[in-house]
């Protein structure tokens, strides 16, 4: 699937995959306040050439696989969605190791994942499920990315799980996150070529997935879970389904359905709420005001 006209195979997107782009609302031009997110490597940071187009997001969720965002953080996505920000996501593989279905079909089912979720934008970097690595050629393709959506959060795969991909994709979205910011790390924009300034996002926030790993904060996604769900749904090849020729996996059974129900309820549950998604902070999150904490 990797293109052979990139001098980077892995930065490879894909040309068939269907880019969600919503409105000219998320193109272009910086859609948040300057002087909302104070961080120094962006502070003063300005393109070189001001009629370059930059696609800025509000939030930037990477995943290691396709469904990962869905399970994980749908909830959330489409609660800052309907707060008027803006949202994409990165998948960093096809999953093409999962036991059912096919990289193609993934594909297809992250698209309609994105538009239940009303996300600006979705890519998916091609690189090797099982088998990418947090080094420099890896981190190099996501700095661009992460240059080019200029989010002020990124959501990523919690730091340790079941499966090996997801710490690993943490460790090399949070190394990414920081160099991005160092401006004698040169890239050019993946989309238009152009060369690109240094930008580190204000904050990296790591979903809780399959293990259970004590958060920082929860989110209330009371009002989203029903559509949380049919984002999870729109991955037919994966989850439950009676009719699927497919061998059972680990995520197929109608138990992991209800597993992923309760997680969100247990989530809710400790901030007396219906249903909840968490989240970890490596750095100590603070507030202005004691009354914004609920
Ligand atoms: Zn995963």
């Amino acid at each position: 699937m990797r293109s052979s006209k990139s001098a980077n195979p892995i930065s490879a997107s894909f040309p068939d995959f269907p880019r969600i782009r919503f409105p000219s609302s998320v193109c272009c031009f910086p859609l948040r306040c300057s002087g909302m997110y104070g961080h120094e490597a962006t502070k003063n940071s300005k393109p070189k050439t001001e009629n370059v187009p930059i696609m800025n997001v509000d939030v930037l969720c990477i995943a290691a696989h396709p469904d990962d965002v869905e399970m994980t953080s749908a909830g959330t996505v489409l609660s800052l969605i309907d707060q008027g920000k803006t949202v994409a996501v990165i998948d960093l593989t096809q999953g093409e190791l999962g036991t059912r279905g096919s990289a193609e079909i993934r594909l297809q089912e992250a698209a309609e994942a994105a538009q239940i979720m009303r996300l600006a934008d979705r890519q998916n970097m091609g690189f090797r499920d099982g088998f990418f690595r947090n080094d420099e050629e890896h981190q190099r393709t996501l700095i661009s990315w992460i240059r080019h959506y200029r989010p002020a959060i990124v959501l990523t795969n919690t730091v340790e799980d079941r499966h090996p991909d997801h710490g690993r994709a943490a460790e090399l979205v949070t190394d990414s996150c920081f160099y991005s910011g160092l401006r004698q790390i040169q890239t050019t924009d993946p989309v238009t070529g152009a060369p690109q300034v240094a930008y580190r996002p204000d904050f990296v926030y790591y979903f809780v997935q399959d293990r259970f790993l004590k958060p920082d904060f929860v989110v209330d996604i009371t009002p989203y879970r029903e559509q949380k769900l049919q984002a999870i749904k729109a991955y037919k090849s994966q989850f439950f389904n009676s009719e699927s020729p497919d061998p059972q996996s680990y995520i197929s059974g109608e138990p992991f359905m209800k597993f992923l129900e309760s997680r969100d309820r247990d989530m809710g549950h400790m901030i007396n709420v219906e249903f909840g998604e968490g989240f970890i902070s490596k750095r100590m999150l603070g507030v202005k005001h004691l009354f914004w904490l609920s």
